[in-house]
């Protein structure tokens, strides 16, 4: 049952249309940065399923012949601006903050809450922290009192929702953020503006420490959130690169050392953004199947080529010289990526005999 659609994949979302913005805006101590990739004004939100490691894709009721979702990646020129709004038309941006991002501690604010107190309820005003964390089963959000030092129990209720802000009675509570690098495992603590503040560029430089940020991933963080320029085309370098650190042909022990530490490398990169979690869906006929929670849409092409990886695939370098581009393949002995591009240097050599 080779041909059947395998429905392995994850969802993602995407704007029916994206701009380039070029408003500057000031990232405080960081250089002003030039250009925000946003969903264009109206431009519809929906949700979408990008299949893989599958041979058919289906399109509008139609199986198709699947693509490699990694490879438009791979041949994306991140200098050609109307070619990114083409790609992300397509995709989607790639999700670098919830790749990134583990846990999101906001700026704390005064919420009204129950407390059972001499056998009835009471209400009473707390400082409370919305706190957002990336978990196997997706992003959790939950609401954290910051305890009963700070609390307040009558006549205030019109405090309710404004900024719990420190003062002489409140400790100071930083609204922190637990970041992850991108293509790295390593761990830091940042303040939350400065975190995740330029992703929201709307949000002027004072509220990026103390706005309520959406819950990620819901509508309304599709709505406000959008990728740096510079962001994006890092990323997508780097993506790149990786990919050309895999690249390898035949054993281990004929891979000169330089090339084995750029494939260490590649390994690093690669698994840095496979942070997957598989789960299980009921089907409406009582049976079960695979769901897969993934943080980006740069997890999902990782996933992708880790499938072709571990299913015996390698990374190779096309062989014609104006092409060199990188692919996967199964077969040991194939030179090019294309048979447009094996049958122009098979001319080419033609030419040359002649
Ligand atoms: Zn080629």
């Amino acid at each position: 049952m080779k041909a059947q659609v395998s429905g392995m994949g994850g969802w993602w979302w995407r704007f029916t249309d994206y701009v380039i913005d070029d408003t500057p805006v000031s990232q405080g101590q960081w250089p002003i940065t030039h250009g925000y990739i946003r969903p264009a004004p109206d431009a519809r939100l929906e949700p979408y399923q990008v299949l893989i490691g599958s041979d058919l894709d289906l399109v509008e009721g139609q199986t198709v012949p699947a693509l490699d979702h990694y490879q438009t990646l791979l041949n994306l020129n991140v200098d050609d601006d109307a070619a990114i709004v083409s790609w992300c038309r397509q995709y989607g941006l790639l999700g670098i903050l919830p790749q990134t991002s583990i846990q999101l501690r906001l700026a704390p604010r005064w919420r009204i809450i129950q407390l059972s107190a001499g056998g009835g309820t009471r209400r009473a005003l707390s400082p409370c922290q919305t706190i957002y964390v990336r978990t196997p089963a997706g992003w959790q959000g939950f609401i954290e009192s910051t305890g009963w030092d700070h609390m307040m129990w009558e006549g205030n209720e019109e405090s309710d929702d404004t900024l719990a802000e420190p003062n002489a009675g409140i400790s100071p509570i930083t609204p922190k953020a637990l970041m992850t690098g991108l293509f790295s495992s390593t761990y830091e603590e940042m303040r939350l503006g400065e975190a995740i503040g330029p992703f929201f560029p709307q949000i002027p430089m004072a509220e990026r420490d103390t706005t309520e940020y959406p819950h990620p991933l819901s509508d309304e963080f599709w709505n406000q959130y959008c990728e740096p320029l510079a962001e994006f085309r890092w990323a997508v370098k780097d993506f790149q690169t990786m990919i050309d650190n895999l690249s390898h042909a035949g054993p281990m022990f004929e891979v000169p050392p330089r090339q084995w530490s750029a494939m260490v490398q590649g390994r690093d990169q690669l698994n840095s953004l496979l942070s997957i979690s598989p789960g299980f869906d009921y089907q409406v006929d009582g049976t079960t199947s695979a769901t897969w929670t993934f943080p980006s849409l740069l997890a999902i092409f990782a996933f992708e080529i880790w499938e072709k990886l571990i299913g015996g695939q390698s990374v190779k370098h096309c062989k014609r010289t104006n092409c060199r581009r990188l692919f996967l393949t199964a077969q040991y002995n194939r030179d090019y990526c294309s048979d447009r591009c094996r049958q122009s240097e098979e001319k080419a050599r033609q030419r040359r005999r002649n």
